[in-house]
């Protein structure tokens, strides 16, 4: 089989990205690789200022699942190895080498980088002779000091194919980059620098959420192995590299709560099954996928469970979304406007509810035989508004004729 120039297949695509205005003008460099001659590429897990949470998200997931990817299950992509410092078998220099054939480029395959928590100042440390987060050790002096994972990183970029922020600590500083930030601890982004591209040619490729869901980070994986793969396209992101498909929609688009707040009924405590906004959810402003997709497995959630947004995928949390819980200011507008038309149409509904619960037999006979309660019979403004409702329904339709009732025709039991 003769080697394609998969460059070849980017073009087309990036150029589309390029007329997209939301995207930046990513150009994927030329490689020269067979489609679908890669058979594994490593992945390096370096983690900053970070409480774990992130690892324990990627952990969870189910579509793809981390074993589908280092098993190479997935057809077309090539299988993963992963090099994590908490999940990895091996220790020691064992574990550190594969690190540093990376940076020396002695890999012999393709690999990523996928940095978790925030990037903290070194230098502030090391005035003290600390440092803030590491991962291996060398000799300085005589002594055993641990490398800085920021310098890790440092060195692993530019040989990366692509370098993937994962969690908001990472693509956005997150909570330990929040107003005072003794440690001066920045983003993946901030560290690297608007000019940053991978050996793909792409920029740093952010996957927020505090914690960010696990399918969202092993799905863009697995759509960036097809590319670098040959045989996929390059997946879509938007202007500040986040995945566009999983992002371009508000969390309240796809909440299980979004009925209560379009006819205007909140929640004023936690534990109802109402709108949550006045009482803290962010949803209508927030880029965040959780709603529809489920925290792990498709089940939970944040709203699912009972709990307001708080934006922890955007790049303002968390101080522009403080203080937690408690109302919004747009909500003055937004949901006093609800709460105003919503009670006009949740009463037209309820009518056109009452007629919809009905066969058609309990509507010629004015009465409901259910032996569970008894059934309200609709009032005159409510027949009245159902008859212009009906007019309306069936305006330029033929209505089928009512069958003549046969004498004797139906017998019931209790008659
Ligand atoms: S709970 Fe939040 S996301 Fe859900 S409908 Fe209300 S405002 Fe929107
Ligand atoms: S719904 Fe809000 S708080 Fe929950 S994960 Fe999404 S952005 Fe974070």
């Amino acid at each position: 089989m003769e080697a394609v120039d998969i460059s070849v297949m980017r073009d087309p695509v990036v150029q589309t990205r390029e007329a997209d205005e939301r995207v930046p003008a990513v150009k994927a460099k030329p490689t020269r690789l067979l489609p679908g001659s890669i058979e594994v590429v490593h992945a390096f897990w370096l983690a900053g200022m970070s409480c774990d949470g992130c690892s324990v998200s990627a952990v969870g997931a189910t579509q793809p699942a981390v074993e589908d990817l280092m098993n190479g299950t997935i057809p077309g992509v090539p299988r993963v190895d992963l090099h994590h410092p908490v999940l990895a078998v091996e220790a020691g220099e064992a574990f550190v080498q594969p690190f540093h054939d990376a940076v020396e480029g002695t890999l012999g395959a393709p690999y990523v980088a996928i940095f978790e928590g925030s990037i903290a100042d070194e230098s502030l440390a090391a005035a003290y002779g600390g440092y803030w987060s590491g991962l291996g050790a060398r000799k300085v002096d005589g002594e055993s000091q641990p490398i800085p994972t920021a310098e890790w990183l440092q060195k692993m970029a530019d040989g990366a194919a692509a370098v993937i922020a994962m969690g908001t600590c990472a693509t956005w500083g997150g909570v330990p980059a929040a107003i005072g930030n003794p440690t001066n601890s920045m983003s993946v982004m901030d560290f690297l620098g608007k000019d940053y591209r991978s050996a793909l040619g792409l920029p740093v490729i952010n996957i927020p959420g505090c914690a960010p869901q696990g399918d969202n980070f092993t799905e863009t994986v697995a759509a960036i192995l097809l590319f670098l793969q040959g045989i996929g396209p390059l997946p879509e992101f938007d202007e500040l590299g986040r995945p566009a498909w999983l992002f371009d929609e508000t969390v309240h688009r796809k909440c299980t709560r979004a009925g209560y707040y379009e006819e205007g009924v909140f929640a004023d405590e936690f534990g109802g099954k109402e709108c949550l906004v006045e009482i803290g959810c962010w949803g209508p402003v927030v880029q965040c996928n959780i709603t529809k997709r489920g925290a792990i497995n498709h089940v939970g959630g944040c709203m699912n469970v009972g709990a307001a947004c708080i934006g922890c995928t955007m790049p303002a949390f968390p101080d522009g979304f403080s203080p937690f819980y408690t109302r919004p200011p747009g909500t003055l507008v937004s949901s006093t406007a609800s709460r105003g038309y919503g009670a006009v149409i949740r009463n037209l509904r309820k009518i056109t509810q009452i007629y919809q619960n009905r066969e058609r037999r309990w509507l010629e006979e004015d009465y409901v035989p259910s032996g569970w309660g008894h059934v309200r019979q609709p009032n005159l403004a409510e027949k009245t508004a159902h008859f212009f409702y009906d007019k309306l329904q069936h305006m330029g339709t033929v209505r089928p004729t009512p069958i003549q009732k046969k004498p004797g025709g139906t017998v019931r039991r209790h008659e």
